[in-house]
């Protein structure tokens, strides 16, 4: 079995930056797509904040741009979903060895995991029943078809403030259901969903259910007044969650170390507590969840990689 340098896991702007960086050093690095290639900037419209496109670019061709500009330095890419990392003794003279859910394995003396995070749901019967049926975490992929139609978004972070804003492209009314009296969302996303007469803010309010998994399709929710515990019902045809992402680091427990919301510990910049072992992005980082910070931790990643390999007399391809 061929043993990479450098295999980076994930294949958003962290993972992908990585691996430019990696293979600009010669390091020919291998990047595992995953299930879903290009993390969430493939589910994301205007990125308006990514230095140097100062007119916005859409989230799927930055990612695109991203992925051809590490083919051009030689980086390969493999499709698959890691279910399992096996950790030697000696990572440079044995390899780590990956193996992914089909039970194709892979060697690398380095890893730089980017597998990024999901969007965080509510535990609720009708979440699972009606996910794709009127409930949905994409307002991007799925605010098309609630054109004229009623709406709520769960949450009053930016990414609730955001999949609002985008809806009321489409929706006739949305509704943002916030836990507290004042939204979490940043100064400029806050304001502009005050300006918008679409959008209105149930504040000190939770989504308490869904209606009709008997029908197959959301007709209404049941919402619950923090304050009072009051409750009440509500016609509705689709429910957006923006609450939050969980990281996608489920197939690194036992392996390296996370902390209590199971992102992954590094010190020194990008290094986990296994040697050999690196991270970038939002499997890292809770607090920012930036495309560029992604990449800047890729970046730093590949180069803590290159380094790594290099003090132990591993130097390219
Ligand atoms: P977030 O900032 O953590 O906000 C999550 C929101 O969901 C909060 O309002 C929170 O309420 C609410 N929430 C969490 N769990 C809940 C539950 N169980 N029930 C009801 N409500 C719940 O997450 P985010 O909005 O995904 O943003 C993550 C990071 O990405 C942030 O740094 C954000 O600035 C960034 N981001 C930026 C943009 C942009 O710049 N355009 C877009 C998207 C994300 P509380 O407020 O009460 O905690």
């Amino acid at each position: 079995m061929k043993t990479y340098n450098i295999v980076i896991i994930g294949s958003g702007p962290a993972g992908l930056t990585a691996a430019i960086y990696a293979a600009r050093s010669e390091f020919v690095p291998l990047v595992i797509k995953g299930v879903s290639a290009g993390g969430q900037l493939m589910i994301t419209n205007d990125v308006e904040n990514f230095p140097g496109f100062h007119e916005g670019i859409m989230g799927p061709q930055l990612i695109e741009n991203m992925t051809t500009q590490a083919e051009r330095f030689g980086t390969q890419f493999h499709s698959g979903s890691v279910q399992s990392i096996q950790v030697p003794d000696d990572p440079i003279k044995e390899g780590f060895i990956i193996t992914l859910t089909d039970e194709t394995q892979i060697k690398a003396r380095s890893i730089i995991i980017a597998t990024g995070a999901r969007a965080r749901l509510l535990p609720l019967p009708a979440v699972d029943a009606l996910m794709g049926h009127g409930v949905s975490a994409c307002a991007t992929c799925d605010g098309f078809f609630y054109k004229g139609k009623k709406v709520i978004v769960v949450g009053g972070g930016d990414s609730a403030a955001e999949e609002a804003l985008f809806l009321t492209r489409f929706a006739e009314k949305v509704y943002m259901v916030h836990r507290r009296d004042q939204l979490r969302a940043s100064r400029i996303m806050a304001d502009r969903v005050a300006a918008n007469n679409k959008i209105e803010v149930l504040w000190n309010s939770v989504l308490a259910d869904i209606y009709d998994i008997e029908k197959g399709k959301v007709t209404g929710v049941r919402l619950k007044d923090t304050k009072t515990d009051e409750e009440r019902d509500m016609d509705i045809d689709g429910v957006f969650f923006g609450i939050g992402h969980i990281p996608a680091t489920e197939f690194l427990h036992g392996v390296v170390d996370l902390n209590e919301k199971k992102y992954i510990i590094v010190s020194d910049h990008s290094r986990t507590s296994v040697e050999g072992i690196f991270a970038a992005g939002d499997c890292v980082d809770a607090l920012y969840q930036q495309a560029i910070t992604s990449a800047g931790m890729g970046c730093a990643a590949a180069i803590d990689a290159g380094n790594w390999l290099a003090e132990n007399g591993i130097s390219d391809s």
